[in-house]
């Protein structure tokens, strides 16, 4: 910008922006560059060539000048049809994280409160407080599942209007246990979100619960199975809902190439139920081998990453850094102290992850 030409605005920010946004600290992602990236929960394998091929012809036809089909139709149709859903029980979003916006926005109508077990995904927080909703956070108990006392007590007293529950759940890896998810389902009276960002890697689903409980709403996601790019994030809840929640959908929210990836995705999906069997299997190896490493506290997972414990975690992430091996550091006190999350990745990725952090643990 021309300096000479700008209008001074003194304390602008300070003035009008938001408090509640203002105290807030963006979402933040590494920017470290490391040629071994284990630190998103991303899905480490490419396209098939095959299926490459097939997407750039698709690509090519697409009428870029037009907007996009607003509701997204053909492919909402296609996603309800494999989850055994009706279409307008589906909802896609830019990210299951433009989802969870859109849930808060339209659904914080009588107490303003969001409730979440923590520690668990920080966008549950960031944008209930970026919305103005009340946060309730109840820590989890010793093995990282719902307190499940101390939840339906909170729940009792505060009566959220939305209750976010990622499980598997994202740091931590475990699923939650089922009966626990039943009693929240049936005592709260708000809605509740069951957050199945890596229900694939669990083998577990409350989808067959949505037909009898109005208050339930599952969250997927294309981005942990090979998709991130894509961007797209589908909630699955009832039509009475779903309609709600579409007018605070902005008009295009899925363009035209995001739509068009994933109908080719859904109707070739062979080769991505391969690859997550693959990671299910290195992740159970991963498990494994790092179980008789020295200095290391292993915590179960049912997802795509596992969470573990060391006795320096600043000193681990910088010096497998140095290896060029980025992995996601969560120390902070608290729960998550010296805890730190790798994602599983390809065999050899894993394989080097497995030896570098031997070596700094024996050193
Ligand atoms: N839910 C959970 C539990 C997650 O861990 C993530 C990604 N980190 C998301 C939702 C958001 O996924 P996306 O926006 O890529 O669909």
């Amino acid at each position: 910008m021309d300096k000479d030409k700008s209008t001074s605005r003194p304390g602008i920010v300070d003035k009008r922006v938001k408090r509640n946004i203002k105290e807030l600290r963006a979402y933040s992602v590494s920017q470290i560059d490391c040629s071994i990236k284990l630190d998103g929960n991303e899905s480490p394998f490419q396209l098939p060539p095959e299926i490459r091929e097939i997407l750039g012809e698709e690509l090519i036809g697409i009428d870029i000048h037009r907007y996009p089909d607003p509701e997204s139709r053909e492919l909402r149709e296609k996603i309800a049809r494999a989850g055994g859903v009706p279409t307008d029980g589906v909802l896609l979003g830019n990210g299951s994280d433009e989802l969870i916006g859109m849930l808060v926005e339209t659904c914080t109508g009588l107490t303003g409160r969001v409730l979440y077990p923590t520690p668990t995904f920080s966008m549950y927080g960031l944008t209930a407080i970026a919305m103005g909703a009340e946060v309730i956070e109840v820590p989890l108990d010793q093995d990282f599942d719902i307190d499940i006392v101390s939840t339906i007590d909170s729940i009792q007293v505060s009566d959220p209007d939305i209750i976010f529950l990622a499980s598997p759940n994202n740091p931590t890896g475990n699923t939650y246990s089922e009966d626990k998810i039943k009693s929240i389902i049936e005592t709260a009276e708000g809605i509740v979100v069951v957050d199945e960002a890596y229900s694939d890697f669990s083998g577990y689903t409350f989808m067959p619960y949505l037909q009898k409980n109005e208050n339930l709403v599952i969250l997927r996601t294309l981005s942990k199975v090979g998709f991130a790019g894509l961007r797209l994030g589908m909630l699955y809840a009832h039509p009475d809902l779903v309609q709600e929640l579409n007018k605070v959908r902005y008009p295009y929210n899925i363009n035209s190439l995001s739509q068009a990836a994933a109908e080719l995705v859904l109707e070739n999906h062979e080769f991505v139920s391969e690859n997550i069997q693959l990671i299910i299997r290195e992740r159970d190896r991963v498990f494994g081998e790092l179980k008789p490493l020295n200095g290391i506290e292993l915590f179960s997972s049912d997802a795509n990453f596992i969470l573990f414990r060391v006795g320096e975690a600043e000193r681990v992430f910088s010096e497998l850094v140095d290896r060029d091996i980025l992995i996601r550091n969560f120390n902070k006190p608290g729960r998550l102290e010296n805890c730190m999350r790798v994602t599983i990745g390809t065999p050899e990725e894993n394989n080097a992850f497995i030896s570098a952090l031997g070596d700094i643990l024996s050193s």
